[in-house]
């Protein structure tokens, strides 16, 4: 099966310009201008743009969390994420207290297995860092999971001790992984959450009132500290204060290979949010919570700047009905997260290329090129150039869309951009060679996404 990808613009981290892209079987194989060779099918891609495939590196499909799960499956996420252009996922496996890594693989592979429509990897989450836990470290990075996240929140659940934080980044100094941290500062936030109920505050908005932005700052800079002191790279997952910004600029000036991504949401929405009547301020909930609306300028800026370099989704959904609900009351049970796979192109895009923030390179390196380097996919994901996997989107930039739950393909009965207007779709959508998204029809496959056995740095 070939493809020939006619007379769009071109657009990847570093380049723009006019050209036809040839795909044979699942790899671009030539880029030219007016290429003559014959094709199994021609797509027309005239006042277009071609981006390679959206790379989001932190969702959380079939997710188990406070009593129940995520409402996306590897099967509606991924094809929900075709749909806004993204064509490779890095999810998260978890290791429960007591279990093996492999295990832990094991059981993500199978949610993943048959059902996935794109390519995916995944992250290890660590909960118990034993002697031979830091050998299956090793392991693993040799099949492909080549990075792991740890938590400094979530005590009793997620949250490693920094002895063992420490342990884990000096191991991947000797075996090539890559530590990703979420980093806030747990055990005052319990004392905060703790608090606050006693007090007899229940509603939605005190989840985002006990964790403050100081909270994730100190966490940040911890973290940071501990990768230092190790001599190895971090990575801090979901930033979303300007006070943790500070502490990864800060280090990035000294010149240390500190690394962040932010999320559309704190881009875009804000602890206003959590202030809108009744319970809708549920729909917000998530970990790090939104911070005020002045936070958003200095994360554009951050991300123009390159002190931050990916923007990522940590899409985890959960619905009002009967999921968010079980924090009616009690704001520390209402499950941590939001939907966000499907609109994170067009979202950043509209207010990041439209409104003049960030360049036509920039978004592609922050959606694509930069994960894909970070993460061990680069160059086979994350550009477009012959011998890459043909991953491409082909780019709608006058077209409008309004989001809402209702026409996009999440699993969930909310959005929490809902009425909102972007400018610029995806219009047709490549995975491997195969079009899975043709003219905004998803015409892909359950099951036709890959493992990626992605790369050690
Ligand atoms: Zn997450």
């Amino acid at each position: 099966m070939s493809l020939l990808v006619k007379g769009g613009t071109i657009v990847t981290a570093t380049d723009q310009y006019t050209g036809d892209v040839l795909v044979e079987g699942e790899k671009i194989t030539a880029i030219g201008t007016a290429l003559t060779v014959p094709a199994d099918r021609v797509i027309d891609a005239t006042r277009k743009y071609v981006f390679p495939g959206g790379i989001d590196v932190h969702t959380h499909l079939d997710m188990p969390f406070g009593g129940t799960t995520s409402a996306d499956d590897f099967e509606s996420g991924t094809i929900a994420a075709a749909h806004g252009g993204t064509t490779t996922v890095v999810d998260f496996a978890i290791q429960y207290k007591g279990q093996t890594l492999h295990h832990a693989l094991e059981a993500w592979a199978k949610k993943a297995e048959g059902k996935a429509a794109i390519d995916y990897g995944f992250h290890m989450i660590i909960t118990e860092l034993s002697d031979q836990v830091e050998q299956e470290m090793d392991a693993l990075v040799r099949q492909g999971v080549t990075s792991f996240k740890l938590f400094m929140a979530y005590p009793g659940v997620f949250m490693l001790d920094d002895a063992s934080i420490f342990r884990a980044l000096l191991r991947t100094g000797k075996n090539g992984g890559t530590i990703c941290m979420h980093a806030e500062n747990g055990g005052v936030i319990d004392v905060l959450v703790k608090k606050a109920l006693a007090e007899g505050n229940t509603a939605p908005k005190y989840h985002a009132l006990t964790r403050p932005a100081r909270a994730e700052a100190e966490a940040t800079h911890r973290a940071i500290a501990l990768a230092e002191i190790a001599g190895v790279p971090i990575y801090i997952v979901h930033l979303s204060a300007s006070e943790a910004l500070e502490m990864v600029t800060e280090a990035r000036d000294r010149g240390l290979p500190a690394y962040a991504e932010t999320c559309p949401q704190y881009l875009f929405l804000s602890y206003e949010n959590y202030e809108e009547p009744g319970f809708e301020g549920a729909k917000y909930v998530m970990s790090p919570p939104l911070r005020s609306k002045e936070t958003q300028d200095r994360l554009w800026r951050g991300l123009a700047f390159n002190d931050l370099q990916a923007i990522s989704t940590d899409h985890c959904p959960f619905c009002m009905k009967e999921q968010k609900t079980l924090g009616e009351g009690d704001f520390s049970k209402i499950p941590n997260g939001a939907p966000g796979i499907e609109t994170r192109m067009s979202l950043v895009y509209d207010g990041g290329v439209r409104s003049g923030r960030i360049s036509l390179n920039r978004f592609v390196e922050l959606t694509s090129t930069a994960p894909a380097k970070i993460f061990g996919l680069f160059p086979r994901k994350g550009t477009i150039a012959p011998g890459s996997d043909a991953d491409m989107v082909i780019f709608d930039s006058e077209k409008k869309v309004r989001l809402s739950a209702k026409t996009l393909h999440m699993k969930v009965d909310y959005n929490p951009y809902e009425g909102r207007e972007v400018t610029g779709a995806t219009d047709t959508v490549i995975s491997r060679g195969r079009v899975i998204v043709d003219s905004g029809r998803f015409t892909g496959r359950a099951g036709a996404g890959s493992f990626l056995k992605r790369s050690a740095r």
